[in-house]
């Protein structure tokens, strides 16, 4: 079965093609800088020369065109025909409370997810194209929609709720949702079958650190808690966003510096975090390389990151009572071994011992970076959210299709 895997963004589309009989990928690439006469695509085949073309592509339905008329290319394609392409799968960062699971598309799942453009006014609207797209461009292909929110719908109320009135959950929903839901529950999985223990036997934080970052206290293979809340801005210290702030920050700069709300809505979300502090760069690397260069901006921006996602792992320790293991995933988790030395260096009170060299050692697949029998173990576990959605799509479309 071969799965087309969609991230649809306002102005730009990112797509894998997956081969599912063994879960390789056929091709990717994205458009971007849709709605201008100069949009880019770059189409990159396996074992086939890479694409960047440059042409006017003004909305998303011809965005999908362009991407099936380079897979099923005479001599780029990796496809006869379209129709070789059984399910579409995408990624949809808003599910509320409303979807708890990926699923199938349907028109009321189409009308839930429009009710959701409220709470993801960036996001949801950007998918909602990307599905009417492919339905314009393959109306007989089923598609399957896999949610950021929906791994970390298993959090209890005393984890979701804010205290402030109830009535603004109840009248707007307003409550803690999370976000990279696919990752967190996928490194989940990969840690228990990398450890060779039932994941419902594991308290395990999972840290997702790359350009957006969140952490979770996944108990059980359930999310118990996790650092992202009704927006992805809530929780650690990002490359531009702020994450955890007092709140009266806001009124108190708007009075100050005679900012509107979006300006200071604009200021956390894209002028804070490690770009703020460093004055640099929103990018680990550079702020590493500044800071190894002696500075000091820098050096204060990598402590702060260092220091506050330290905190959350110290936090939901204490709310599982415990963890056997921390997971180290994303552009962040995955390639800092300073940051991870950092954070696992101080975390001794757990029983978690470091072992420096392999926390070193860049061989880029799964492993450990704790010493044989250190009580807590710290791995680093690559993400693939593509191939989440991919499997989703698969199980989805495979098991309605035996159920017809
Ligand atoms: P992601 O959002 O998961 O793609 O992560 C992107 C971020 O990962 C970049 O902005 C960098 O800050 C970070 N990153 C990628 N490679 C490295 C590296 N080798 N060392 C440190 N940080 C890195």
């Amino acid at each position: 079965m071969i799965i087309l895997v969609i991230n649809a963004g306002s102005s730009s589309l990112k797509f894998q093609l997956y081969q599912m009989t063994d879960e390789s990928v056929l091709a990717k690439g994205k458009v971007e800088r849709i709605g201008m006469e100069s949009a880019i695509l770059t189409y990159e085949p396996e074992g086939k020369q890479d694409i960047r073309e440059v042409r006017e592509i003004l909305e998303h339905t011809t965005a999908i065109r362009r991407v099936l008329d380079m897979l099923v290319h005479p001599e780029f394609g990796v496809l006869q025909s379209a129709a070789q392409i059984e399910a579409v799968g995408h990624r949809v960062v808003h599910g509320g409370e409303s979807f708890s699971s990926s699923v199938r598309v349907n028109e009321e799942v189409k009308r839930e997810i429009k009710r959701l453009f409220d709470l993801a006014p960036l996001h949801n609207p950007a998918h909602m194209l990307g599905i009417q797209a492919v339905e314009a461009n393959m109306p007989n292909t089923p598609q399957a929609v896999v949610f950021d929110t929906a791994f970390h719908q298993t959090m209890p109320e005393t984890s979701y709720l804010y205290p402030i009135p109830m009535v603004l959950y109840k009248k707007h929903k307003i409550r803690r949702y999370g976000f990279h839901g696919m990752s967190h529950a996928y490194v989940s999985e990969r840690a228990a079958s990398f450890l060779g223990r039932p994941l419902s036997e594991l308290k395990l934080v999972t840290c997702h650190i790359g350009n957006g970052a969140s952490c979770a206290a996944v108990l059980h293979g359930q999310s118990l808690d996790t650092s992202m809340g009704l927006t992805p801005l809530e929780g650690l210290m990002m490359g531009t966003r702020s994450g955890d702030i007092d709140p009266a920050i806001v009124p108190f700069t708007m009075g100050k510096e005679d900012l509107t709300l979006s300006e200071v809505n604009s200021m956390l979300n894209k002028h804070s975090g490690l770009m703020a502090i460093s004055g640099i760069s929103s990018d680990m690397r550079e702020i590493t390389q500044a800071m190894e260069a002696g500075d000091r901006n820098a050096t204060l921006a990598f402590k702060m990151y260092e220091y506050r996602l330290r905190k959350y792992i110290g936090a939901y320790a204490a709310a599982m009572n415990g963890i056997d293991a921390i997971v180290f995933t994303a552009g962040v988790g995955e390639n800092s071994a300073v940051l991870r030395d950092a954070v696992c260096r101080n975390l001794t009170f757990l029983g978690l011992e470091l072992d420096e060299a392999a926390n070193m050692r860049r061989d880029g697949g799964e492993r450990v970076i704790t010493k044989p029998g250190s009580r807590v173990q710290a791995l680093v576990i690559p993400t693939n959210e593509e191939l989440v959605i991919a499997r989703d799509t698969h199980r989805l479309i495979f098991k309605s299709n035996h159920v017809e």
